[in-house]
């Protein structure tokens, strides 16, 4: 497929080169960006692969899985050629396929430091999943992997990308609510036995690394700020397999800088879950129930709808990072983004651990 095509828009390029010498690099800044997918689970499969269907700008041309299955039948589904399926032993392959910009890595955290080290060796951009990695070293590690090798690190914060987040944003930005005067953040479900988020080796923690990052990521993407000071409290339920070796139930609070006290919620025992945050201003009260969902994000401001034109945050999440990759400036959920949670949620864990408050 992307051979052709790819030997076809050489073509035309060198076509066009010979009228206006400029006209070859143009058609390769507008090509779109090809993305390929490393580990076919849950959120790939369901979220992501279904997206570049909205996308402008990159185009999914390569899977990569530990399965050979799921590369058969996902291939098939998504029109790979075999030329562009890997297995983790045969990924080296991928440095000598021009088809391939970036390799979004969308496995168990614990495996993003690995994958995101070989992929910017092998000479690709890289797009790692949420939790950057289990601890502030490896995040760093990711970082500095890209940087040596030339190569742009985007973390998938979908909600950066989200229409109704990006309102929510503008709202405590431009002085509608007022003064932010109170600010928290709940997210939290029920989660099954057996899972590897259950498994710190593999999860790098429990909910806190999950889903209580969307509580933290919001307060700091909401009040614009960075806390200087957490405190934080861990409750296991008791004779729970599922809590053995992580955390559930999380509540931590954040100071800020101009003394803006942010709270925080995070749960794995939750029936029904939650996913809502609250900003209450000096003149306004902004709510979001869902707030950071798939789907079905809504706002009010003192309880009367703030409509919003929804988007495909999957698609706009991609396209940032193609755009970037393609035209170059700052990407907006950068690894600096993602190292700043991982030390905040370490933070989070060592005041739970003494029983008091902890510097960031
Ligand atoms: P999943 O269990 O459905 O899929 C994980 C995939 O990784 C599977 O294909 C599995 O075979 C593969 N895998 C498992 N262990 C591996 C290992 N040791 N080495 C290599 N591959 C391995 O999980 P998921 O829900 O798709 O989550 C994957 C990542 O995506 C996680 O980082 C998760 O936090 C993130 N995620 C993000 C969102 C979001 O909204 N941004 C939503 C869901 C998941």
């Amino acid at each position: 497929m992307s051979v052709t095509i790819s030997r076809r828009t050489a073509l035309i390029g060198l076509a066009a080169a010979a009228v206006d010498p400029f006209a070859f690099a143009r058609t390769q800044k507008d090509k779109p960006v090809g993305w390929a997918i490393l580990g076919l689970g849950g959120y790939a499969t369901n979220q992501i692969m279904p997206a570049f269907a909205a996308a402008q700008n990159s185009k999914l041309v390569a899977l990569i899985s530990g399965h050979p299955e799921k590369l058969t039948r996902f291939g098939a589904k998504y029109g790979i050629p075999e030329s562009h399926r890997y297995t983790y032993d045969s990924m080296d392959a991928i440095a000598s396929n021009p088809d391939i910009d970036v390799v979004y890595i969308i496995t168990p955290p614990a495996t993003h430091p690995e994958f995101t080290l070989r992929v910017a060796k092998l000479g690709k951009h890289v797009c790692s999943e949420k939790p950057m990695a289990p601890t502030p070293a490896d995040c760093q590690k990711m970082i500095d992997a890209c940087k040596k090798a030339g190569k742009l690190l985007q973390i998938g914060y979908r909600s950066h990308y989200e229409a109704h987040n990006l309102r929510a944003i503008q709202a405590c930005r431009s002085g509608e609510l007022g003064k932010i005067q109170s600010i928290r953040s709940d997210h939290g479900f029920n989660i099954g036995p057996g899972q590897w988020r259950t498994q710190k080796a593999l999860a790098g923690g429990g909910s806190m690394m999950d889903i209580g990052i969307y509580s933290l990521n919001a307060l700091r993407y909401l009040s614009g700020e960075e806390p200087i000071e957490v405190s934080a409290t861990i409750t296991n339920p008791p004779n729970d397999s599922r809590f053995v070796d992580c955390e559930d139930t999380v509540d931590f609070t954040l100071k800020f800088p101009s003394g803006l006290i942010g709270h925080g919620t995070s749960g794995y025992s939750w029936n029904p879950g939650k996913n809502r945050y609250e900003v209450v201003g000096s003149k306004s009260k902004l709510v979001a129930e869902l707030a950071t969902g798939y789907y079905g994000n809504h706002l009010t401001v003192d309880g009367k709808d703030l409509p919003v034109v929804e988007n495909n945050q999957w698609a706009a999440q991609m396209d940032h990072f193609s755009d970037r990759i393609r035209h170059g400036g700052k990407v907006k959920t950068s690894g600096q983004e993602g190292l700043r949670d991982i030390r905040i949620i370490h933070a989070i864990y060592e005041s739970a651990r003494l029983g008091k408050p902890v510097r960031v």
